[in-house]
């Protein structure tokens, strides 16, 4: 699975250099495509349920599950990029939200919360504490900066699947859950919105948009619970 991690770390990062201003969010996926195939991986998301790319680019009051295509970014967009790769049957699975050249300050605001409200899940992934504990800590975060979580769409269980059990909500009673033990590893990913939290789905069957049609930010890692605390696994 670190392996998987950091195959999907190097692809994420690559895809997050090409970002800027006129680039279609289709070249982002080539992108992705090459580093994968590089290293001799495969794409998680392509196929699964029928998904035609390689990565999810969402932009602006899209939340998750965008399709590349022939939209081009324009200065002070906000790009979500969520991928995976598998290596040897193991899934790794990571997102990041980017700035298109300069981004206003309160765009800014929302990632800097979204990236923080992760960091404070993943502190909670130590042996003993409970699965609600991360929403909680997610929720807190990113609650306290102003803005919203969204419900409909969770972090999850990931191994030799994408999803597997537990689904990992955003948002939670800490202290709540199944206790957490050495050797899960889930998918961290919390959707924050800039208004409220409500999303609905295009009829493309894909691609998720926040209600009020205010931005929306996702930042996901996947993360080993050990008896040395939280491990990262989404990093190169
Ligand atoms: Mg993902
Ligand atoms: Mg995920």
């Amino acid at each position: 699975m670190r392996e998987a991690g950091r195959v999907t770390a190097r692809a994420l990062r690559a895809v997050g250099d090409a970002v800027r201003p006129g680039i279609t969010t289709a070249e982002l996926d080539d992108v992705a495509v090459a580093v994968i195939e590089a290293a001799g991986a495969k794409p998680a998301f392509k196929g699964y349920h029928g998904f035609p790319a390689t990565i999810c680019a969402s932009r602006n009051c899209e939340v998750v599950h965008g399709i590349p295509g022939k939209i081009r970014l324009v200065e002070g967009d906000i790009i979500s990029i969520d991928m995976g790769a598998i290596v040897d049957g193991y899934f790794g699975d990571s997102a990041r939200t980017f700035g298109v050249g300069k981004i206003s300050d309160e765009l800014q605001r929302l990632l800097d919360a979204t990236r923080s409200s992760l960091e404070a899940g993943i502190a909670q992934c130590v042996p003993g504490h409970r699965l609600y504990d991360i929403g909680a800590a997610v929720q807190a975060v990113a609650e306290g900066a102003g803005f919203s979580v969204v419900r409909e769409y969770v972090g999850h269980g990931i191994g030799r699947a994408m999803h597997e059990e537990p689904q990992v909500p955003n948002y939670g009673v800490a202290g709540k859950g199944p206790v957490l033990m050495a050797g899960m590893v889930l998918a961290i990913e919390p959707m924050i919105n800039l208004g409220g939290s409500g999303v609905r789905q295009l009829n493309d069957g894909w691609t998720v948009v926040t209600a009020d049609g205010k931005p929306s930010a996702h930042f996901e890692h996947t993360v080993a619970v050990t008896e040395q605390g939280p491990r990262v696994l989404t990093l190169e």
